[in-house]
């Protein structure tokens, strides 16, 4: 079986299979591919090397390809309101990026099926276009369209870093909101932005979403959903307070993690160093790996580094080369080779080859 049999029979299974949470892409994987192949790695969520001036270290375009990724996110702001204004800026991101494209440096994944499983060791590094802060939407949802056309695939609803005159038009962050659920969350255009991007098979990422945000997106949204870059508060913490960065910052809660889950989606988890937690070693992030496996297994956990963004970083971890070592420490936990494989970039796969089929679904029968 070649890699488009392989996604042929993915797409079968998407379609077929009605509610299915239950892709097997990580059985499928094992059985046909698993013995041949390195772990897949897809970063669900970083910023391209330079864009901004926080943590460049350890993050060059170099360090992205001897990292031997699959594929990483490149996430351009879309709440800048320097300028012209979060659409104009979002555009100059994009046109960055494809400036690289253009350049052979990275290659726009325009559908799952383009994502190598065996990352090349030279050639553009596959890269999934992401838009972070649905402020560049403006009130317009043909923009929707338009930025699909350009290769974007995912976005980030609501950041809430930039724009800190008020609340965009989609939805609360979870910076300036707690996670006090009688705040409005996800608006009425905000529903229809969730609407379109399924219709067109984009990822609709609730990262940095106050908590009545991501509530209401799950319970519309017609396919799985991600926080792209979070990491769990402890299962005994049940209310999170407002805070500008780290612990209050944009960490979930079990309730928020279900309702991700619910939709079939992914919560990806980052090296955010936490001392108020204990979150300060590879080995306590995969403590927490293993806290939420108890909960709702590891078809729901990913990775989305930041790479590129601020978060102050675990020690050990010095860049995105240190993918190989939380692999290494999953290994060292008693995680097998496909829950790390399933962690590391499978079930982010699940949820994009998931969020296509939908889009065809719905195409298709005009739904
Ligand atoms: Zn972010």
């Amino acid at each position: 079986m070649n890699r488009r049999e392989f996604f042929a029979k993915l797409m079968r299974y998407g379609l077929s299979a009605g509610a299915l949470n239950a892709l097997p892409v990580e059985r499928l994987f094992a059985q046909e591919f698993l013995p041949q192949l390195t772990i897949p790695i897809i970063d669900a969520h970083a910023h391209y090397p330079g864009d901004l001036s926080t943590v460049s270290e350890g993050y060059t375009f170099d360090a992205i390809h001897n990292a031997n990724i699959s594929a990483t996110s490149f996430a351009v702001l879309g709440d800048r309101t320097s300028g012209d204004g979060p659409y104009a800026n979002a555009l100059a991101g994009i046109k960055i990026v494809t400036g690289f494209e253009s350049d052979g440096l990275v290659k726009i994944v325009r559908r799952p099926s383009d994502i190598p499983l065996q990352p090349s060791a030279k050639g553009p590094i596959p890269i999934i276009l992401a838009i972070e802060g649905g402020d560049a939407i403006g009130t317009e949802l043909k923009r929707l369209d338009k930025f699909y056309k350009m290769g974007v695939r995912m976005i980030t609803l609501v950041h809430g870093t930039y724009s800190v005159s008020g609340d965009n038009q989609i939805g609360n962050d979870m910076r300036r909101h707690s996670s006090n659920v009688d705040e409005p969350g996800l608006s009425d255009f905000g529903q229809k932005v969730v609407e379109r991007m399924n219709r067109l098979g984009m990822i609709v990422d609730v990262a940095h979403a106050s908590a009545q945000t991501l509530f209401d997106v799950a319970s519309c949204t017609r396919a799985p959903i991600i926080d792209s870059h979070t990491s769990m508060l402890p299962p005994t913490v049940t209310e999170r307070t407002v805070g500008s960065e780290g612990r209050a910052g944009r960490q979930r809660l079990y309730s928020e993690a279900e309702a991700i889950v619910e939709t079939g989606g992914v919560v990806c988890t980052y090296p955010l160093n936490d001392p108020s937690c204990g979150r300060v070693s590879l080995d306590a992030w995969v403590a927490e790996i293993e806290e939420f496996k108890s909960h709702f297994g590891m078809r729901h956990i990913g990775l989305g580094t930041d790479s590129g963004g601020g978060v102050p970083r675990i020690p050990e971890w010095t860049g995105i080369g240190s993918v190989k070592d939380i692999e290494a420490a999953m290994r060292s936990g008693g995680l097998g080779a496909l829950e790390i494989s399933a962690f590391m970039g499978l079930n982010f796969l699940r949820v994009f080859t998931r969020v296509h089929a939908v889009a065809q679904t719905l195409i298709y029968f005009k739904a």
